[in-house]
Order: C-alpha cells, then sequence, then structure tokens
C-alpha cells in the first residue's frame, strides 16, 4: 500500500514502522517512525501553516472541506478496505465508518459558512448604549491532534474538520497501530486545494507523541485516546488548551417493559460491534430481574451466532482484535473475573487476535472486567431489582461517555436519562450511537469537552471583540 502524502512528512528519520494486518500479519504499509529530533523540521512546516490556513477566506476552507468529503466518497472502496486491512474492522463496519467520515468532512464545511461569530447585545444593560459590536471567531494557531486506532479514520477526520473549518494549522499524530487511513485522507484534502502545509502528517510512537505535547508554541492538544494517555498529556502539556475523548464503561439498562427482540438485537451489537473496539461500546447489560432469564438466553444465542473471522468477507460480524496481545490481554483479563466468582456463558476462545464474543455473569464488581474500560468482544450481564440500584450501578464509574436504557415507558425513561451520568443517554439503543453533528463527550473522565463538529469547531477557535464607541 503506497499512500502518497507520506512524500509530505518531513524525513529526518530512516526507520519505519510497518503496519500488519491483525487479522493474518500480512504487511499492509510502512510509514516514516519520527521521533522527538524531527519536532524542528515538523514546525517549520507548521508554522508555514499557520499562516497558509489563516489567510483561506470561509468560503475556500468550505469548499476545501467540501470536495474533500466528495474525493473520499469516490474512493469508499478504496478507503473501507484500507481500514479493513490496518485496523481489522470488518468491511461493513469500515463502510459505515467511511460514509459517516464524508459526513463530518461535510458538516465542517456548513461549520466554516454559518458560524463566524455574533453581534454583541451592548444595550442589553445599562451603561453601553453608545457602544455597537460583535465577536468573530478566530483561529487558535497550531493544533497537535493524536488519534487511537479503533476509527482510523473518522476520528481524524472530527479533528482535521473542524480545525481547518476555523482557519488553523495541524500536527497530526496518528496512531502507530493504523495510520495509513489518516494519511489517506489528507491526501484527499491535498488533492481537494488545501495548502501544502496546513496539516503536517506525522507518524510515529509514543515518543514523537511526547515531544509534540510538549511543544510550547502549540496551542491546543486535540487527543482521541485512554484514559492513561490522557492523563500523561494532561501531565506534560503546560499551558495549552487540552480537549481530549477518553476511554468508557458503558451500562446499558433493560426495564421489563422494553421491545425484547429489537433490544436483545441492539445490545449485541452495542457490545461486539468493531470487536468490542469501541469507546461507546456496551459492557454491563442491567436487566430487571423479571426479564433477566429471557433475556439472558436470547442474548448468548445471538452472541454465539456471530460469524468472526476475516473482515474482508462481508458475512463476518466481528473482526480480530488490533492485536494478538490485545487478545491475550482480554482472555488474561476474562480468566481473572472466572477464578474471580463470574460465570461464562459464552466466549473466551482466542485465534490469534481474532477473540470470541464474551459474555459473562455473577462478575464481581472489584474485578477489572467490570471496574475498567475492556475495549474488547466481552459484555457483562447483571439482573437487578430496584431501578434505583441500576443507575446506582450505572454510575459507579468514573468513564462515563454513554449510556443506553431500554423502556416503553417516556416517563420512565426520562427520569433515568436525567438520573445517569453520562455525556449521552441513548433511549431505546444500546449506548454505542453517535451522530457526527451532536456534542459527543463524557463525564468525569469520559471526556475533556466536547467533540462533534460544531463543539469541536468553537473549541478550535477563540472569539475576538470588536466594539465601536458611537460618540456621535
Ligand atoms: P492510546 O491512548 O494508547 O493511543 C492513542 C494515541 O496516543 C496514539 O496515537 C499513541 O501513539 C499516542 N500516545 C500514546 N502515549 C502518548 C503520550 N505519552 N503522549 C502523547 N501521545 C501518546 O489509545 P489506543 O489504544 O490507540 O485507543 C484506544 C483507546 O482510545 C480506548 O481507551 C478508547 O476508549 C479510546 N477512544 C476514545 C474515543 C472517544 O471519542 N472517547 C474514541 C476512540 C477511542
Amino acid at each position: 500500500m503506497s499512500v502518497a502524502s507520506i512524500a509530505s512528512i518531513p524525513r529526518v528519520e530512516t526507520r519505519q514502522i510497518d503496519v500488519f494486518s491483525p487479522f493474518d500479519g500480512r504487511l499492509v504499509g510502512s510509514v516514516p517512525c519520527l521521533d522527538a529530533s524531527a519536532v524542528p523540521a515538523l514546525l517549520e512546516r507548521a508554522r508555514i501553516g499557520v499562516l497558509e490556513s489563516a489567510a483561506l477566506p470561509r468560503h475556500l476552507r468550505a469548499s476545501i472541506l467540501e470536495e474533500a468529503a466528495r474525493r473520499v466518497a469516490l474512493e469508499s472502496e478504496a478507503f473501507a478496505r484500507l481500514i479493513v486491512a490496518e485496523a481489522g474492522k470488518t468491511l461493513r463496519q469500515a463502510e459505515k465508518e467511511v460514509k459517516r467520515c464524508i459526513n463530518t468532512l461535510k458538516l465542517s464545511a456548513e461549520e466554516a459558512r454559518r458560524n463566524a461569530g455574533e453581534v454583541i447585545p451592548f444595550d442589553a444593560y445599562e451603561g453601553s448604549e453608545s457602544r455597537q459590536g460583535w465577536f468573530t471567531r478566530e483561529p487558535l494557531g497550531l493544533i497537535v491532534a493524536i488519534t487511537p486506532y479503533n476509527d482510523p479514520l473518522n476520528l481524524v477526520a472530527h479533528k482535521l474538520g473542524p480545525a481547518i473549518a476555523g482557519g488553523n494549522a495541524l500536527i497530526l499524530k496518528p496512531s502507530e497501530l493504523a495510520p495509513l487511513s489518516a494519511l489517506k485522507l489528507v491526501e484527499c484534502l491535498l488533492q481537494a486545494g488545501l495548502p501544502p502545509n496546513v496539516v503536517t502528517p506525522a507518524t510515529g510512537g509514543v515518543e514523537l507523541g511526547r515531544a509534540l505535547v510538549a511543544i510550547r508554541e502549540v496551542r491546543m492538544i486535540s487527543f482521541t485516546g485512554g484514559f492513561a494517555t490522557g492523563e500523561a498529556i494532561a501531565h506534560s502539556a503546560g499551558l495549552k488548551k487540552l480537549a481530549m475523548d477518553l476511554g468508557g464503561n458503558a451500562p446499558v439498562l433493560v426495564l421489563e417493559d422494553c421491545d425484547l427482540e429489537s433490544t436483545v438485537e441492539s445490545c449485541v451489537s452495542g457490545a461486539f460491534w468493531a470487536a468490542g473496539q469501541n469507546c461507546i461500546g456496551t459492557q454491563r447489560i442491567l436487566v430487571q430481574r423479571s426479564l433477566y432469564e429471557d433475556f439472558r438466553d436470547r442474548f448468548v444465542c445471538q452472541a454465539r451466532a456471530l460469524v468472526v473471522g476475516d473482515p474482508d468477507l462481508r458475512a463476518t460480524d466481528v473482526g480480530p482484535m488490533i492485536s494478538e496481545q490485545a487478545a491475550r490481554n482480554t482472555e488474561h483479563w476474562v480468566n481473572e473475573a472466572l477464578g474471580e466468582g463470574a460465570t461464562l456463558l459464552c466466549g473466551n476462545h482466542r485465534q490469534g487476535a481474532s477473540y470470541a464474543p464474551t459474555v459473562l455473569e455473577d462478575v464481581r464488581h472489584s474485578s477489572k472486567v467490570w471496574q475498567q474500560e475492556v475495549f474488547a468482544p466481552v459484555v457483562i450481564l447483571e439482573p437487578f431489582d430496584h431501578l434505583d440500584d441500576a443507575v446506582a450501578l450505572a454510575n459507579a464509574t468514573e468513564y462515563s461517555l454513554h449510556a443506553g436504557l431500554f423502556t416503553q415507558d417516556i416517563a420512565k425513561a426520562l427520569k433515568l436519562a436525567r438520573q445517569i451520568e453520562a455525556g449521552g443517554v441513548m433511549i431505546n439503543d444500546s449506548s454505542d450511537y453517535r451522530f457526527d453533528a451532536m456534542p459527543f463527550g463524557g463525564f468525569k473522565y469520559g471526556s475533556l469537552g466536547r467533540e462533534g463538529v460544531r463543539f469541536a469547531y468553537e473549541d478550535m477557535t477563540q472569539p475576538k471583540v470588536v466594539c465601536i464607541n458611537d460618540v456621535g
């Protein structure tokens, strides 16, 4: 796989990162492995990018983003195959990600045109009647974007799109495990007319990430990834804006009056989509006791029926995890939970990086699989008697991105939505629903700030007030 935008990465380093398919280990592509020594060259280029980007009028920012969306659409098939190859998502899941990326770019184009600032009502209170004015949304300057492996295209678009719409330049460090889709997206932006230095791709690992975070003239770090990495970045970033989308441990509440068939189907998808490597993937399903056995039997039956295997095949439901090591770690956590008293209802088979959909019950609340983000095709079922207990269990996590709940009773649903501490509560949906225009993030350690195009755009711009004192 050759990606032309690699040519635009400043070459100060001869080492390479080889990207392998998590499914069969074949070599998918190679990118330069930059480290801290690359920072001066990256910065030199990015400084020009800051000027180039700020000089783009809004109509050009918008038309470049629209044209990039069109180019991604034209190359949908190639993008989807690349996501499958480097990240192990199944073809159907990759195709969905490509469609979402196109929307993210289009939404960013709209934001560039629409969200330029506001008139300030100076006469709203006594004393400023002689003044008129407005605020504009100005670029921040240089943003460092650091992204994870699991949505290697759309999560990159969620940083590039709003940042370009806002007139910023970026240094983009995609995951070293799956950097190729990101570079191909940069290529589409360049073909669409983006000035060459607005996005500086920087491929490398943790050392490069650390060095980028420490650059003093960077105005913002926009990070998506794990909690521990987010915390490390927060410790070393210094005085910069931080936007972080971190991990989750999503609960779903199933009430006895739900529509059982669609609830089970939705929960199975929520738990095992993208082999569970999904920050809003369903991890703990709390089911009202009267429905528990029925729900459990149907859920396990559907989980067992999922086709695990080659992500390139349309029939496959669950592809591999990102690496054999990640699958081994999952196996270890599950075995630990079983040793602590959990019951295995299905799964816990591993072949290479592929890990079978695994359903557990009787899990101790002190077990890692309950407490921490599993990020794997593992889900816990647990009955509850009282709604208040279910809410307390749902809220007993620091990683509160999304939650889901199923009931036909709208009054109960709205009360629960108020009580559940999460950045998004999905009613009659699993936790795994996201629309790219909505504010996306979490409570507690789920995130710092919100993504979702408008919200990221506002975070990536700064208001500048112009005020005229009419003394005439
Ligand atoms: P990760 O935190 O290991 O890595 C993410 C990125 O950070 C990579 O590019 C990596 O090279 C870089 N990095 C690692 N250490 C760094 C450091 N000290 N300084 C700077 N950069 C550093 O995450 P991952 O394993 O690639 O992705 C999985 C995690 O991402 C999960 O926890 C998942 O929940 C989270 N995630 C969150 C969202 C969200 O929107 N909330 C979306 C997707 C993934």
